[in-house]
């Protein structure tokens, strides 16, 4: 069977919003007249998330689930849905109802119409974002397109469709921690954008703490920029000319007759040099890492199982017993 389109809903621990999802987003797709999946991607949730999909599933066949064997985060999980999505158009959001669902159908038209590969959803209104959150996201799309990644469009998340020959691009893409917002850019393929707003999340928490986002913000910034390593050289250039003029400071000291007494200036200069080779190491140090992580070719999901491969009745569902 032949998908025209597969929508990719990475969740985490979102029991909570489920129904809600299931119902608004049923509404679209099945008002679309398009052959459609939907690949909810359980990222090895441990409430009643993979209940709820399985139970969904029964009414829904057009439901597909992926469980993860363990948490892998939001862009692993995406990566792994994009990994078994069937569809000619694929099309990532999140399912906390924040990427509003009817927005599909007029990206399925720009896409068709205008004959490009991706189109990007762009929020047009943050306000239900945290100041916290839309001054951060701010100051790291403008670092970001500093350091190179010039096309990536300001305010766009990760709510954007791409044809087959995006998606399998991407998927042939070795690098192991993908920021997906700044690699599908980066393609450089035709490519079209739908404003929307940005809704709150329509219930249950954010999965998302500050630490996986600076951790989001260093692999973006190490995945598209070299700058950091060149900083290393400018400070080791520019210590090395701070050095000489030292030494020339020193020798004309001395043949003036005043010697610098005293260990401040040693102490000093030893620390300087110091905090700027530890500053060299630790940027060289994240550039290693992403090597060291690249040659690993360790795969950042495990894909537990795939309605899609099974029977309903093979399917070991966590927490749902035989009384059912
Ligand atoms: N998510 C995930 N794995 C994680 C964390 C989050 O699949 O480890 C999903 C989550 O269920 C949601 C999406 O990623 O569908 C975005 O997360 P969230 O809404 O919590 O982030 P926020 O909108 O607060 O940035
Ligand atoms: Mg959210």
């Amino acid at each position: 069977m032949s998908v025209h389109l597969s929508v990719v809903v990475p969740m985490y621990d979102e029991a909570e919003v489920l129904p809600l999802l299931v119902a608004r987003l049923r509404r679209v797709l099945d008002g679309l007249d398009v052959t459609y999946e939907v690949v909810a991607v359980d990222d090895g949730s441990r409430d009643q998330t993979p209940v709820l999909l399985q139970r969904h599933r029964r009414e829904w066949p057009q439901l597909r689930v992926v469980r993860l064997r363990a948490n892998a985060g939001h862009q692993a999980a995406i990566s792994a849905g994009l990994a078994c999505a069937r569809g000619d158009w694929v099309v990532t959001l999140d399912a906390d109802l924040q990427d509003p669902p009817e927005v599909i159908v007029p990206m399925l038209q720009a896409a068709r119409s205008q004959g490009v590969d991706v189109v990007y959803g762009v929020r047009t209104d943050r306000s239900s974002d945290s100041l916290f959150k839309r001054s951060t996201a701010r100051a790291f799309y403008g670092v970001m397109r500093a350091a190179g990644a010039r096309d990536a469009p300001d305010d766009a998340g990760d709510f954007r469709m791409m044809s087959r020959a995006t998606v399998d691009a991407v998927n042939a893409l070795p690098e192991a921690h993908r920021v997906l917002r700044l690699v599908v850019p980066s393609l450089g393929f035709p490519s079209a954008s739908v404003g929307y707003v940005r809704d709150a999340r329509a219930a249950g928490t954010s999965k998302y703490p500050l630490g996986t986002m600076l951790r989001l913000s260093v692999d973006g910034f190490t995945g598209f920029s070299l700058a950091p390593l060149r900083l290393a050289t400018w400070f080791g250039l520019g210590g090395f000319v701070g050095a000489l003029l030292l030494l020339a400071y020193a020798v004309a000291a001395k043949v003036a007759g005043f010697t610098v007494a005293g260990w401040t200036s040693t102490v000093v200069v030893v620390a300087a040099v110091g905090a700027v080779q530890l500053l060299c190491l630790g940027v060289l140090g994240e550039y290693v890492g992403r090597i060291y992580a690249t040659l690993q070719g360790r795969p950042t999901y495990y894909i537990a199982h795939d309605s899609a491969s099974l029977g309903l009745q093979d399917e070991h569902v966590p927490g749902e017993g035989p009384q059912e």
